[in-house]
C-alpha cells in the first residue's frame, strides 16, 4: 500500500486540516496511515492497537469528515469507551478536532449529574462519546435517540469485556440501526472479544499495530525487593533519578492514597488517581498532572485507564499488576507516539510467575537493577529468578491467590467474560 506521508494526502475537509495544523500533527501515525483512508470509505474495521498509537484521531478525523455534510443536532456517531477518563478524552480530542466545523461533541457517564447530560442531548450533539452504564440508563428513560447511528466506535473493547460490561454492549447494539459502520478497536484479541466482533462487523478490514507487546520505545528493568522495604527504595529510586512526569501504580486504592501521601510528606509534588475519588477529584488529578502542578501521579489500573498525558517519562510498578495485558497497558502510558520512556517494576518473591509471563511476551530477560548504596539487608537484587529452579522459594499465600488470579484470567479467554474482582478493588 502506498502509505500517505501526511494528512493532505487523506483530502479532508480543510477546516479538519486547519485543526490538525493547529494541535501540531504534522505526519499521521502508523495506525492513521492504514485506518484513516479505510473508514473513509465507509468500511467496517476490525483495529488491534494498543493504547498511545494514535488510534483515537485515526477514527474521529474520519467521522468528523462524515458528519461535516448532512443532517445535524442528532447523534450520527456513538463512541463507546470503559472509563469516564477515556470518554472524556476521547471527547476533548473530537472537541480539538473539530473545533473549526459545527459538528458537537457531547460525553456521557456515571458518577456525575445526569441532568446536564439530558440537557446537551436536547441542545443536540452529532458525536456522542458514553460508558455503558450510563448510556443504558438514558437509553431506558428516553433521553437519547440512537435510531440516525451511522458510525458506531467500540474503544478498548479488551477492557469493557473485563470489566464486565460484555452484556450491556450487546444491549446497546441492539438499539443500534443495522446499516451502519462499526470500528471495532482492542489491544488484545481473547475468545470472546473475537466472538463479538465477528458477531457485529461487517466484512472488516484488519488494521494492526503492535498487537499485544509493549511499546516499543520503552525501555523495562526489574527492581527486586523484599515487599517490606519497597517505599524506602522508592524514595531512595526517585532521589537518584533525573524524572520528568512519573506515573507510579498500586494493587489497590488505599495503597494508592497512602503512597501519595507518603510522597507529599517528602515534599514531592505528587496527588493520587483512585476508585474513590469523585469525578471532579480525579479530573483535577489529571489536570494537574497534565499542566506540571504535580510530577507524580499515583494510580491503580482503572484510575488510570485512558488518561491522555504526554510526556510520562517514568511508569513505576510498585505493585506489579495481576495480567500480562494490564502490564502493556499501564506501559503503554510512557513511550507514546514516538517518545522514550522507562518502565520500572518492582518484583519481590511473590512475583516470580507473572516475571516469567510478561518477559515471554516481550521476548526477553527484562534487565534486573539494583539501587546503589541501598540497604537490601540479606537479600541479594541481582539473584532475582524469573526461571523454574529446584530451591524456588516456596509458593507464599499471596502468591497462590496471584496464581489463581492469573489462571482465571486465561480462563476468561477461553470463557465469556466475568466481571473481575479487581472491579471493586481499584
Ligand atoms: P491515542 O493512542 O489515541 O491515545 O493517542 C496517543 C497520543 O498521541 C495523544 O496524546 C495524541 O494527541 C497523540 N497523537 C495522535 N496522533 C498524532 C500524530 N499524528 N502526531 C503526533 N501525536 C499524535
Amino acid at each position: 500500500m502506498n502509505c500517505p506521508v501526511n494528512f493532505e494526502q487523506f483530502s479532508l475537509d480543510r477546516r479538519i486540516g486547519a485543526a490538525i495544523k493547529t494541535i501540531g500533527y504534522t505526519e499521521p501515525t502508523p495506525i492513521q496511515q492504514q485506518a484513516i483512508p479505510v473508514v473513509l470509505q465507509g468500511r467496517d474495521v476490525l483495529g488491534l492497537a494498543q493504547t498511545g498509537t494514535g488510534k483515537t484521531a485515526a477514527f474521529l478525523l474520519p467521522i468528523l469528515q462524515r458528519l461535516t455534510q448532512g443532517p445535524l443536532r442528532r447523534v450520527r456517531a456513538l463512541i463507546v469507551a470503559p472509563t469516564r477518563e477515556l470518554a472524556e478524552q476521547i471527547h476533548q480530542m473530537s472537541i480539538d478536532l473539530g473545533q473549526n466545523t459545527r459538528v458537537r461533541s457531547m460525553s456521557i457517564y456515571g458518577g456525575v449529574g445526569k441532568m446536564p447530560q439530558v440537557a446537551a442531548l436536547r441542545r443536540g450533539a452529532e458525536i456522542v462519546v458514553a460508558c455503558p452504564g450510563r448510556l443504558l440508563d438514558l437509553l431506558g428513560d428516553g433521553s437519547i435517540n440512537l435510531s440516525h447511528v451511522e458510525v458506531l466506535v467500540l474503544d478498548e473493547a479488551d477492557r469493557m469485556c473485563d470489566m464486565g460490561f460484555l452484556p450491556d454492549i450487546r444491549r446497546i447494539i441492539k438499539r443500534l440501526p443495522v446499516k451502519r459502520q462499526t470500528l471495532f478497536f482492542s489491544a488484545t484479541m481473547p475468545n470472546d472479544i473475537r466472538a463479538l466482533a465477528d458477531n457485529i462487523l461487517n466484512n472488516p478490514t484488519t488494521v494492526q499495530i503492535g498487537m499485544i507487546a509493549p511499546a516499543k520505545t520503552v525501555s523495562h528493568a526489574l527492581y527486586p525487593v523484599p515487599n517490606n522495604l519497597k517505599k524506602k527504595l522508592l524514595l531512595d529510586l526517585l532521589s537518584q533519578t533525573r524524572t520528568g512526569r512519573v506515573l507510579i501504580f498500586t494493587r489497590t486504592k488505599y495503597r494508592a492514597r497512602n503512597l501519595a501521601r507518603d510522597l507529599v510528606k517528602r515534599k514531592y509534588r505528587a496527588t493520587a488517581l483512585q476508585g474513590n475519588m469523585s469525578q471532579n477529584q480525579r479530573q483535577r488529578a489529571i489536570n494537574g498532572f497534565r499542566d506540571g502542578k504535580y510530577d507524580i501521579l499515583v494510580a491503580t489500573d482503572i484510575a488510570a485507564r485512558g488518561i491522555d498525558v504526554t510526556q510520562i517519562t517514568h511508569v513505576i510498578n510498585f505493585d506489579i499488576p495481576n495480567t500480562v495485558d494490564a502490564y502493556t497497558h499501564r506501559i503503554g502510558r510512557t513511550g507514546r507516539v514516538d517518545q522514550t520512556g522507562e518502565a520500572y517494576t518492582f518484583v519481590s518473591e511473590d512475583d516470580v510467575q507473572m516475571v516469567r509471563a510478561i518477559e515471554k511476551i516481550l521476548g526477553a530477560q527484562i534487565e534486573r537493577r539494583r539501587v546503589s548504596n541501598f540497604d537490601y539487608g540479606d537479600f541479594k537484587p541481582e539473584s532475582y529468578s524469573s526461571q523454574r529452579r529446584s530451591n524456588q522459594p516456596r509458593q507464599t499465600q499471596s502468591n497462590r491467590r496471584r496464581t489463581a488470579r492469573s489462571k482465571s484470567s486465561a480462563r476468561s479467554r477461553r470463557k465469556p467474560a466475568q466481571p473481575r474482582s479487581n472491579k471493586q478493588r481499584v
